[in-house]
């Protein structure tokens, strides 16, 4: 194979719900049906992350619990990995990833876990009492030509600093806080989203697009063009997944109230 890109897959066994790890499947399936190489590092607590050694960067979500365990071992990797974002390297963090990519994070028990400070961004979650934002989400990007679609659970609510901007505008489902119908965050190529399901295999698009971003990082303005692949079946995913969840953007999350779901 003539090119390569090469992954970090922060903490998989700890942060990877609702099929997170199908996002790294999806990206290496449409690398190699172009005979592109995908070298996955995955990297723990205790791992160095060196800065300079990857393409592209992954997190996927976890609970508070997790959160609380690597926040510790992230907060020392911090510095490094604003480094790699400042220095281009794409970036997809979802849901408990996210949270903790932004400023930083008080859980449902009141603690305050610190964020690594790649968006400008701060989430709290109301406590457990609190209703709860799942469901189908769909969300209007500008970043893709269809519109993203993927599942949302989570009770920790993100609000973005002047510094962020949002991935995405929600037209169903919560986003990151039912009030302002904003979705995740961009900055520079580092892209945070409450979407999992996994997100990728849903949005092809999307998923070209952090291969390019990560190919671009890698090669320049040498990288290779992606050959486009036959997406019929993803982008019916797509669209069935939009059809779903009659429930239109209401800002409920921000009315409170416990989920019956
Ligand atoms: N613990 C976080 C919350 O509930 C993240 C959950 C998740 O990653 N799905 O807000």
């Amino acid at each position: 194979m003539e090119y390569e890109i090469r992954i970090a897959h922060l903490y998989p066994n700890l942060m990877n719900i609702y099929g997170d790890r199908g996002n790294l499947l999806c990206l290496r399936w449409r690398c190699e049906a172009r005979d592109i190489g995908v070298k996955v590092e995955e990297i723990g607590i205790g791992h160095y992350f060196d800065s300079e050694s990857y393409d592209l960067i992954l997190i996927g979500g976890g609970q508070d619990r997790e959160q609380r365990r690597i926040a510790g071992d992230l907060a020392e990797k911090g510095e490094r990995i604003r480094a790699a974002i400042e220095r281009d390297t794409p970036m997809l963090a979802v849901c408990g990833g996210y949270q903790l990519m932004g400023r930083e994070y008080r859980t449902a028990a009141g603690d305050v876990l610190p964020g690594v400070g790649v968006f400008d961004a701060v989430t709290v979650h109301p406590g457990e009492d609190a209703r709860r934002c799942i469901g189908n989400v769909v969300a209007e990007s500008t970043q893709v030509d269809a519109p993203l679609v993927g599942f949302e659970n989570h009770g920790g609510r993100t609000y973005l600093g002047p510094a962020a901007r949002p991935l995405a505008r929600v037209t169903r489902g919560n986003g990151n806080n039912g009030e302002d119908r904003t979705e995740g965050a961009v900055h520079r190529n580092a892209y945070g989203t409450y979407l999992h399901g996994s997100l990728l295999p849903k949005n092809p698009r999307f998923a070209d697009r952090l291969i390019a971003l990560a190919l671009e990082h890698r090669y320049g303005a040498d990288a290779p063009a992606l050959s486009p692949l036959d997406d019929a079946l993803e982008l019916s995913a797509n669209v069935a997944a939009r059809a779903l969840s009659g429930r239109t953007w209401r800002g409920q999350a921000a009315r409170g109230g416990r989920s019956s779901s």
